[in-house]
């Protein structure tokens, strides 16, 4: 079997005696240009998620169509608000978001936080290791759990929870009380 080649086709590593310094074109050539036009307001709200990318464009269609929130920001990981309910397998990840929450709120001016949970999600059946019924259960409870400490450390108020089921090929969303 042959080795294979380390440097990717087309690339080369300039060796030190031969590099040079990259010449700073003010437009390289793109790769891809997204048709979508680009808006810099900002809509002074956040939602935080599952990773889990078969979700991804249901978030994105209840948050932007549903909820009325266009190029809200994203804070995305795995079993998303859950790590802000306590969980003690959580507890680096918890940190991370706190801090990327208080950095929207100074900075971003983040007035509205959107919690997101759902179905299945592989961050309760593995890393908490919780089966049907009690893992949804334990979601509903977490929702209200982070919702109570993202308020305690942002002194947001606005703040509101989902549950994400899959009904009949599709995603249903239900409000969840925080
Ligand atoms: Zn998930």
């Amino acid at each position: 079997m042959p080795s294979p080649d380390p440097s990717p086709p087309g690339s080369s590593t300039p060796s030190l005696r031969h590099s040079v310094t990259p010449s700073l074109s003010p437009h390289p050539s793109p790769s891809y240009v997204s048709s979508i036009p680009y808006e810099s307001t900002r809509i002074h709200a956040a939602a935080i998620y599952c990773s889990d990318g078969r979700l991804g464009e249901h978030f994105d269609d209840l948050l932007q169509q549903g909820l009325g929130l266009p190029r809200y920001d994203r804070v995305t990981l795995p079993g998303g608000p859950a790590c802000l309910a306590g969980h003690p397998q959580a507890t680096l990840e918890e940190k991370g978001v706190i801090d990327e929450l208080q950095f929207l709120v100074e900075v971003h001016k983040l007035k509205r936080v959107v919690l997101l949970a759902h179905q299945g999600c592989a961050f309760y059946s593995t890393r908490i290791g919780l089966k049907e019924p009690r893992l949804e259960l334990v979601q509903r409870a977490d929702l209200v759990r982070a919702a109570a400490y993202v308020h305690q450390v942002t002194n947001l108020t606005n703040i509101e929870a989902y549950f994400a089921r899959h009904v009949e090929g599709k995603v249903q969303f239900e409000r969840v009380e925080v």
